[in-house]
């Protein structure tokens, strides 16, 4: 098996640090608003790389967390508090609200099929242990207090930048604007907030620097301490947190552990709306719910999310949606017709060569749509019988999530107004009006359907 390691900038063989185990950190959700499918495209990238390291027989402990305090609207230490500031214009309680993002954030994954974490945990919960990690990297002269809050000290750090590759000595020398005071240098952060920053602020601890808050970055370097150990085999996110988020969780936790952290990085493009990055604080994002409302099925953006390699961008647009639902619809006909029929001798040869070249493309750096080329290849191969391509696509749907088991023809009961409009669709189709007949079909998938014109020239209506 073979990963893309941030830290090197190389494809390197994957070694675990323990036989047949695979430790995973994934940093989770910052629940003051909904998760859109940006944010998803990371967790479902994250859920191919899960499934595929059980596919090549580790056992993954993954462990998530869910940021609900200590977030500003920057990375860094500038900004509002994206809970405080939600919380205020929801006029909910912070933590109610923490809770009424998560719970949507895990239906979001479940409709995605994304397997959830062995361990989920929330930072709220873990702020005790996040004051033992601040005193002990305090005892190791790393910490220095200013203005009352607690300041990691980058320079004191011999490798900060490693992860980067930041210049830092240009940072160092002024290229960058610094807003606090209170730094030694530019690059340094906050590990605990006194009352200095937000006085409102309603989530507060004691702790020896007085009543306050933690900063954002150490909570996962305590959480995933905590539940995976001091070395850890692979730790993901997005690519916007290399720069800023994972460089200080990595100088936090290598300074405290006085050894290297984690063995790979690896990161995840990000999904883009019309060449603008999807954003919470830009406004404009899309939801799993919201997709469901337009017809769609979430697998299909499943789907959609493995036409791109991780390490790509992936651009969003309805139409490339709609080929992603046309071909997902396609693969439930064909799964359907190959249920159907399975008499057979499974060819244990052929399903050798064919799960041989899956996992050739899946453990050279997790190459989705290379694997999903192979899948059609099984589906269309008429020299194998359907037998062989049900037991060789159920091994495959363990990585791809397609719940293909599940796919069966639905009961559809056509009442007068469906009757109606396959009705008018036959006479617009007949007419050659491609426009009303797409019109129809964006009725007919509102109502949660969608149409398939069959050789024989009648229709199939599949359930979305
Ligand atoms: P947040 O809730 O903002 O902390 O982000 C949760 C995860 O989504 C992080 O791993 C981010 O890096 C990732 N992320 C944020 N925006 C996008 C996007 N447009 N595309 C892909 N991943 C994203
Ligand atoms: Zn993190």
């Amino acid at each position: 098996m073979r990963l893309y390691n941030t830290l090197n900038r190389c494809v390197e063989e994957f070694k675990p640090i323990q036989e047949g185990q695979v430790s995973m950190y994934c940093c989770g959700p910052t629940v003051y608003s909904y998760a859109h499918i940006g944010n998803l495209r990371t967790y479902l990238n994250e859920d191919f790389l899960h499934r595929t390291l059980e596919r090549a027989g580790y056992t993954v402990h993954h462990v998530m967390n869910i940021t609900d305090v200590g977030h500003l609207t920057s990375d860094e230490d500038t900004g509002e508090d994206k809970m405080l500031k939600a919380a205020e214009q929801e006029k909910m309680d912070v933590l109610a609200l923490a809770r009424k993002y998560e719970d949507f954030f895990f239906e979001e994954e479940k409709d995605l099929n994304i397997i959830r974490p062995e361990k989920v945990c929330r930072a709220t919960e873990h702020v005790q242990d996040m004051i033992e990690f601040v005193k002990k990297l305090e005892e190791k002269g790393l910490a220095y207090v200013a203005g009352g809050n607690v300041y990691f000290d980058t320079m004191k750090f011999g490798h900060y930048g490693e992860l980067s590759h930041k210049d830092i000595d240009g940072l160092q020398h002024g290229a960058r604007v610094e807003e606090d005071t209170n730094k030694r240098n530019p690059t340094d952060f906050v590990l605990w907030f006194t009352s200095s920053k937000f006085e409102n602020q309603i989530l507060q601890w004691d702790s020896p620097w007085g009543r306050g808050y933690p900063g954002w970055h150490i909570e996962c370097s305590v959480m995933s301490s905590k539940y995976l150990g001091e070395r850890i085999d692979i730790h993901c996110g997005g690519v916007d947190h290399v720069s800023v988020h994972h460089e200080n969780e990595k100088a936090q936790s290598e300074g405290c552990f006085g050894h290297k952290w984690v063995n790979y990085w690896v990161h995840n493009e990000f999904l883009q709306l019309k060449d603008m990055k999807m954003s919470k604080s830009l406004g404009n994002i899309l939801t799993i719910p919201a997709l469901k409302e337009k017809g769609y099925n979430p697998l299909a953006y499943r789907y959609l999310a493995m036409t791109a390699h991780y390490r790509s961008l992936l651009q969003f647009t309805w139409e490339a949606l709609d080929v992603a639902q046309k071909s997902y619809d396609n693969l439930k006909a064909r799964v359907i017709e190959i249920k159907k029929d399975l008499t057979g001798i499974v060819d244990n040869e052929k399903k050798k060569n064919a799960l041989d070249k899956f996992d050739h493309a899946l453990f050279n750096d997790i190459a989705m749509p290379q694997a999903l080329a192979v899948m059609w290849e099984v589906v269309k191969d008429s020299d194998l019988n359907n037998a062989t391509k049900w037991t060789i696509l159920l091994d495959m749907d363990k990585v791809l999530g397609l719940n293909m088991d599940q796919m069966q023809e639905e009961k559809v009961e056509i009442d007068s107004e469906l009757q109606a409009l396959l009705d008018a669709r036959k006479i617009a189709r007949q007419e050659k009006n491609w426009a009303k007949s797409d019109e129809i079909r964006d009725s007919l998938k509102a109502k949660g359907w969608t149409v398939k014109d069959l050789p024989d020239g009648t229709v199939q209506l599949l359930k979305i």
